[in-house]
């Protein structure tokens, strides 16, 4: 926690009978808005190298040398195997399977909000992987549609979580 604290006053008085009320002494109330926020390190595990290759502007997927199946996102394990997977590159352009256009962004973190509606998250079949990659695509949403090639973009921006380090684009024909 923080040391961010601020306070403000705010008086009240709580109704009670002035004779029989035993805490009649204690019915002024002051209440104080407190402010917390809280810093925490997270890990990303197995999948920490898929993230830190999307700095080396590399987009990383996983296949199962025992079943051959590419996974994407990663997959530390195949789940048909339960064999541990090997890291593999993909060229990060692949075609839309379906797609939402969405009106409202969650007020769940600052990267969901700075999102300009509408917006548009689709999942992709990548080029090489057997399994569908949700992401968000830039572009309005009357130009989508199922089958559109898509490839990744790598962002510059300073991002708060390294998944908004890439997002789809589609490739212009
Ligand atoms: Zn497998």
């Amino acid at each position: 926690m923080s040391d961010k604290v601020s306070s403000q006053i705010d008086v009240a008085t709580i109704d009670g009978d002035a004779v029989t009320d035993p805490w009649r002494e204690f019915r002024l109330v002051e209440r104080i808005t407190l402010e917390l926020s809280q810093s925490y390190k997270y890990s990303l595990g197995k999948y920490s190298r898929f993230f830190i290759e999307l700095e080396n502007r590399r987009f990383l997927a996983t296949r199962c040398e025992a079943c051959g199946k590419v996974y994407a996102p990663p997959r530390p394990l195949c789940p048909a195997c339960l064999q541990p997977t090997a890291w593999t590159e993909l060229s990060g352009e692949g075609a839309v399977e379906t797609w939402s256009a969405l009106h409202f962004s969650p007020a769940s973190n600052a990267d969901a909000r700075a999102l300009e509606t509408p917006y548009v998250l689709v999942y992709v079949l990548l080029d090489g992987a057997d399994t569908l990659f949700p992401h968000l695509l830039k572009t309005p949403p009357d130009q989508v549609r199922r089958g559109l090639r898509v490839r990744v973009v790598y962002s510059d921006e300073p991002v708060r979580h390294p998944i908004h380090l890439m997002y789809f684009v589609p490739i212009s024909t």
